[in-house]
């Protein structure tokens, strides 16, 4: 007979952002949740949005223009009805977050489409009062500073096709447990810190998408990466963003040199659209072999710098840069993963009982490019949707109250550390360089092929020793990375947020790219 598991819930909800989070909630006054979290609780992207929410919510305002935008931005990619299910849902969905206390004390109209701000902290005020609610209801349990490190599939243990739980890591007891689960949801985030440069924190490592694609599940669109044009650069300020406002009040994108490139680029040069100026920067760091580019708004007064932008200028302050007299050096840095698990308008991925919510899923909502607001809005709509699924097939699902342990029998402690820490930087740095902004068959075939020799390693590594966080995301990442290199390469154009020079132009018709392990396996 195998061991009880650890851990035995109804529903394993993997990540504690606002898509975790809201799924939980919707779930709590039925059934039995268990929440876990790889760092600190509130340690997600979730956290750190700091412009809007978009949603229709004024009789005046018509869904048609949110579509259309939507549209737009998707670059003839997007699945229509992902659209349609999403813009439709999306006040019913703001409306729960108001009710579960969120403040929103500015509404703004851009461009036709409304985006709901709470001040400029919108991810904070929804994160802190959804992990509030959480942590108050009696039939959520959170395990914080947990790592999931594998899905536990029907095959893995002899039972039908399904999801099962969850093989946990323990950061404070160092150990793996399990969760035996109804059903689990992939709420794990993106996966931009495949990429040197990101705006994401830490646990953006796709382990989510890795460990649905181990489970047999598909993954779609995983070519379109977000570039936030810039980031500052600078040893001690990780991941800060210097708004694109910035640029919108007068700042100068210029060379070390002090010479203005982005007229070169553009007709609108500092106001062009938000890809276009993250190639431009790319460009010429790639072309001088710069470490960065410079934003400068030091031509205007310093009580207008002041007035607009006062935490960028006490950031800068406190790192030594003061803006009204000098230039901040900037890089573009990874900002969203528009792939991930393929789901339907449930949230449903391809394995029975597993579902995918928030930044880890593919809706098709995005397509080739993302509109800034639409992230948290996908994660609230969704998180409602694959509640509500849940909810109606709960009756069908018993879960399993044994599941195999964990097998540490052949494993030893790490006594090279030094290995995984190189090769995180190493696929990082190769990840900017060959498959970030700007792309070619080359550069993809090269980081293909270091991919392959890392996994070799890196499998090797993860069959001798002992799981670590360094080592799981490490794992995660590089398998990620393949998934991002394959679509590349199989899409033969330039959409969206995939531009390669080898394929420049945008072909008249497209589909997405969708992968599959069972294909690959079968190829
Ligand atoms: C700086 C910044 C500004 C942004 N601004 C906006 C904006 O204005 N409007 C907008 O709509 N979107 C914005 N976005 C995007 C948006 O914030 C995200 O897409 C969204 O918050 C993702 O939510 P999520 O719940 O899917 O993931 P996250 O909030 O990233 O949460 C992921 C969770 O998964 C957990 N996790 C990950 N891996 C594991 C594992 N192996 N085991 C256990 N737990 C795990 C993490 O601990 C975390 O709790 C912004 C993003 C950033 C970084």
């Amino acid at each position: 007979m195998e061991p009880v598991a650890n851990y035995q819930c109804d529903v394993l909800i993997i990540g504690s952002g606002a898509a975790g989070l809201t799924t939980a909630l919707q779930l709590a006054d039925d059934l039995k949740v268990t929440v876990l979290s790889k760092g600190p609780l509130t340690e997600g992207s979730t956290f750190y949005a700091q412009g809007g929410i978009a949603a229709v919510f004024d009789e005046n305002d018509s869904i048609e223009s949110h579509i259309e935008d939507t549209l737009i931005a998707g670059a003839g990619l997007c699945d229509p009805e992902a659209v349609k299910f999403t813009t439709e849902n999306a006040r019913a969905s703001l409306q729960w977050l108001i009710d579960a206390g969120v403040g929103f004390d500015q509404v703004q109209s851009k461009d036709d489409s409304p985006t709901y701000h709470a001040a400029d902290a919108t991810g904070k005020a929804v994160q802190t009062t959804l992990q509030k609610k959480a942590l108050e209801h009696p039939n959520i349990t959170i395990l914080e500073r947990y790592n999931a490190v594998d899905l536990i599939t029907g095959s893995r243990i002899g039972k039908p096709a399904g999801c099962y739980g969850a093989y946990i890591w323990s950061r404070p007891k160092e150990q793996v447990e399990t969760v035996a689960a109804g059903c689990v949801v992939l709420a794990t985030g993106g996966a931009s810190k495949v990429y040197q440069y990101t705006s994401n924190p830490d646990i953006a490592s796709g382990d989510g998408i890795a460990m649905a694609w181990r489970a047999g599940c598909a993954v779609a669109n995983m070519e379109f990466n977000q570039f936030h044009p810039t980031c500052l650069f600078h040893p001690n300020a990780q991941s800060f963003l210097l708004t694109e406002a910035l640029r919108g009040e007068g700042a100068l994108l210029k060379r070390p040199d002090g010479s203005r490139f982005m007229p070169d680029f553009h007709e609108s040069a500092e106001l062009a659209p938000r890809d276009v100026v993250a190639r431009a920067i790319d460009y010429e760091m790639k072309r001088l072999g710069a470490d960065s580019m410079y934003l400068d708004i030091s031509h205007k007064p310093k009580e207008f710098i002041q007035h607009h932008f006062p935490t960028i200028m006490e950031k800068c302050l406190s790192l030594g840069i003061d803006i009204s007299k000098e230039p901040m050096p900037v890089v573009p840095a990874a900002h969203y993963t528009c792939g991930g698990v393929k789901t339907d308008m449930n949230a449903a991925t391809d394995l029975p009982n597993l579902y995918a919510v928030g930044e880890v899923a593919c809706t098709g909502l995005h397509g080739a490019n993302r509109m800034a607001s639409n992230s948290l809005l996908e994660c609230l709509v969704f998180a409602r949707a694959a509640a509500k699924d849940i909810l109606s097939k709960q009756s069908q699902r018993q879960a399993l109250t044994h599941l195999p342990g964990w097998d540490e029998s052949q494993v030893a402690d790490s006594d090279e550390e030094v290995i995984i820490q190189h090769n995180w930087h190493e696929l990082r740095l190769f990840m900017w360089d060959y498959v970030g902004i700007v792309r070619t068959t080359k550069r993809l075939e090269r980081a293909l092929h270091r991919i392959e020799l890392l996994q070799r390693e890196i499998h090797e590594y993860y069959s001798h020793f002992k799981v670590s966080n360094n080592l799981l995301e490490l794992r995660n990442l590089v398998q990620v990375s393949e998934l991002i290199v394959r679509s590349a390469m199989s899409r033969k154009e330039s959409r969206g947020l995939h531009y390669t020079l080898d394929y420049p132009e945008t072909l008249p018709e497209t589909k997405p790219t969708v992968l599959s392990p069972k294909l690959i396996t079968q190829a």
